[in-house]
């Protein structure tokens, strides 16, 4: 069953609103199963929404149609659905008591334009909408099934899985089972994974590269008979892909590294303090996204001047003056300050050069240090050199941080 979505509004055409329904929509459709073949965005214009209809009629069997739903002029999804199927709107007494009721509960008062939303085409179904005003509705054509969602985001989300999903389930009874799973790597470019990967693929099985910057995620899908045949063919597949890519890998569950590490630092009961430079409070912020980082987080300083290494670190002023504050015996006393300072069992730091200025000949833009210090492993750096914007120097930094700290528990405790 080929499935389409067609996103409507004037907000997606002209660049200002991403079409995030969209990209939600298809992750979760891929992720299922199905074959989401085509996807069209127009513009909150009767001609061309009827031509985007009229096409999705001619080669999907299933279309879902996002935005349009308000109660404002420029909301015409319902109009110009009835126009299409030639059949008039009808006042769906549901719709209108669902959404007296909504005004109800919020204390709003209902005035004449919202009454519009309770309008869909003669004999279709209603989906009723619990999340906000606008109800959806569903109709047929010619064996061609249409779900007219809202477009805030909440709200369609929340109905694609109330509805949409189980009626396309339904309908796609007896279809191969899918399962897909994600793998994560980070530390090679696309082209590394895809050498170390060849031959890899084999029946059934859909192997799909999704950089992700700086990490390449892998997507391994499998279909077959049964759920128990796809999941094996995807988990055979997995095994093969850690065996050739070894530590590069680090999830195989679709974590982010953030979580990965916060595992890996709650299991070994190891708490963690970082000393910021050039990151600017990156690694933290990646490091608090994580629920319940607590637990295992200590503290992050950003320490930039100078001065900050030397009182808050107690980082030797003479090591900058003679090193200067991009350099190993550094970035290896602020490890060990920040771990001493926070009485924690690792202590992380970093500093570089984001660029585009500050760059010399011998310490370019790009130029990172990162230390890492453990009470009874000591400590010890690593100079690496990056390439590309502040913002892309800045994010690989974090990211090479946070895999340190990973390699460092797994090899280490
Ligand atoms: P509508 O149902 O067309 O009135 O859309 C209501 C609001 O939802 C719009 O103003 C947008 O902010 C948002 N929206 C509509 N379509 C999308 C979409 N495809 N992706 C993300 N947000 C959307
Ligand atoms: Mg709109």
């Amino acid at each position: 069953m080929k499935i389409e979505i067609i996103t409507t509004g004037d907000e997606i055409m002209s660049g200002v609103t991403l079409d995030t329904n969209f990209h939600w929509a298809a992750e979760k459709l891929m992720s299922l199963g199905f074959d989401l073949r085509f996807h069209t965005s127009v513009g909150d214009d009767e001609e061309a929404i009827i031509e985007a209809l009229r096409t999705a009629k001619r080669r999907s069997q299933a279309v879902i149609v996002s935005g349009g739903l308000g109660p404002t002029p420029d909301d015409l999804t319902a109009e110009v659905a009835s126009r299409f199927f030639g059949i008039p709107l009808e006042l769906n007494d549901d719709a209108l008591q669902m959404i007296e009721e909504r005004f109800k509960e919020q204390g709003r008062k209902l005035l004449e334009i919202n009454k519009k939303q309770a309008y869909m085409p003669k004999g279709s179904q209603i989906l009723k909408n619990f999340w906000g005003t606008a109800p959806g509705f569903q109709c047929e054509k010619d064996s061609v099934v249409f779900f007219f969602l809202p477009g805030v985001p909440k709200e369609f989300k929340a109905m694609l899985e109330e509805y949409v999903i189980p009626e396309l389930d339904k309908r796609t009874l007896g279809r191969n089972k899918f399962k897909s799973r994600m793998v994560k790597t980070s530390g090679l470019r696309e082209s590394e994974v895809a050498e170390r990967l060849k031959g890899i693929e084999r029946e059934g099985v859909k192997i799909g590269y999704r950089p992700n910057f700086p990490e390449i995620h892998i997507r391994v899908s499998g279909y077959g008979d049964t759920e128990e045949k796809a999941e094996k063919m995807v988990s055979e597949v997995i095994e093969d892909i850690v065996f050739r890519l070894g530590e590069y890998v680090f999830s195989t569950e679709g974590e982010t590294l953030e979580e990965v590490v916060g595992k890996l630092l709650s299991r070994n009961r190891l708490t963690l303090a970082l000393a910021e430079s050039c990151t600017g409070g990156l690694v933290a912020h990646r490091v608090t996204n994580v629920s319940g980082s607590s637990n295992y987080f200590e503290r992050g300083i950003v320490s930039y001047s100078n001065e900050s290494k030397v009182e808050v670190l107690g980082v030797p002023k003479e090591l900058i003056e003679s090193f200067g504050a991009v350099s190993k015996e550094v970035v290896e006393a602020m490890a060990e300050g920040v771990r001493k300072l926070a009485k924690a069992d690792i202590g992380v730091s970093i500093s570089g050069i984001a660029g585009p200025t500050g760059g010399t000949p011998t310490k370019p833009v790009g130029t990172v240090f990162i230390g890492i210090s453990h009470e009874k492993k000591g400590t010890s750096s690593q100079r690496f050199q990056f390439k590309g914007t502040r913002e892309e120097i800045k994010l690989i930094a974090s990211e090479v941080v946070l895999d340190r700290i990973r390699k460092f528990v797994l090899n280490n405790v």
